[in-house]
């Protein structure tokens, strides 16, 4: 379940993941109320079993019947919860710009199941953000910069940008966010990193990494990333 909204009276108008990576709006006539049909299945970041009909060809699904198989991430504590937000609005931003893919449901079900049980929250996101990107295509090769060729590897790091792919400092583009070499190895290894098996990440190696897959994942959707930028906030009020 990516997002449940309030509509009129008790009704609610929900968007759903599907384990193919398909969208699906659905309505929920009187889902606030009925505990028979959808008793606590309607949260954002439940994992549910959902059954919908179309009144006809092309209408609207009507949802009849969700049930929970994994509850929705508490609201506490409030960082994990944010996290969890943004996992959903991820998913769902880079799933209407038109990427269809089981990975995508895999990727949000493993990190929420990692979040769950008390994953580094900072390394857990970063994974995902990395991975949301290498699944849209759009997180360069992280071995040679694309102007010279000279290799990325070692202790050079990198700067990266959108469109433009990874550079070196020489030929970095304008604007583009710098990883240093812990950071450039980090995104190397979270290619075959797993999500439930991440060690918490310094703050000068996040807090770039950060920066860097935020503008990549904007570029991407043209969204912003809302439940980040709280969780962003949260992190500042607390240091
Ligand atoms: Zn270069």
């Amino acid at each position: 379940m990516l997002e449940v909204r309030p509509r009129e009276d008790a009704d609610r108008g929900v968007t759903l993941l599907l384990g193919s990576g398909e969208l699906v709006v659905a309505h929920a006539p009187a889902g606030a109320r009925s505990r028979r049909r959808f008793g606590g299945a309607l949260e954002p970041g439940a994992r549910v079993r959902a059954r919908w009909t179309h009144a006809r060809q092309g209408s609207r699904a009507v949802l009849t019947e969700a049930e929970p198989q994994r509850p929705a991430p508490a609201p506490d504590p409030l960082e994990r919860y944010y996290a969890a937000c943004h996992l959903l609005e991820m998913a769902r931003n880079i799933s209407q710009e038109g990427l269809v893919d089981p990975r995508v449901f895999r990727l949000v079900d493993r990190c929420i199941e990692a979040l769950g049980t008390g994953a580094p929250v900072d390394a857990l996101l970063r994974y995902a953000e990395a991975w949301m990107l290498r699944l849209a295509g759009v997180l360069p090769p992280l071995d040679a910069c694309e102007v010279c060729g000279r290799s990325l590897g070692g202790g050079a790091g990198l700067h990266l940008a959108p469109e433009v792919g990874a550079r070196c400092r020489e030929h970095r583009a304008p604007g583009s966010a710098a990883l240093g070499p812990e950071a450039t190895a980090w995104l190397r290894r979270s290619r075959t990193a797993s999500p439930d098996r991440l060690e918490a990440l310094e703050e000068d190696v996040d807090e770039p990494l950060r920066r860097a897959l935020e503008s990549l994942l904007i570029a991407l959707t043209g969204r912003r990333l809302r439940a980040l930028e709280a969780l962003t906030r949260l992190g500042r009020e607390r240091s």
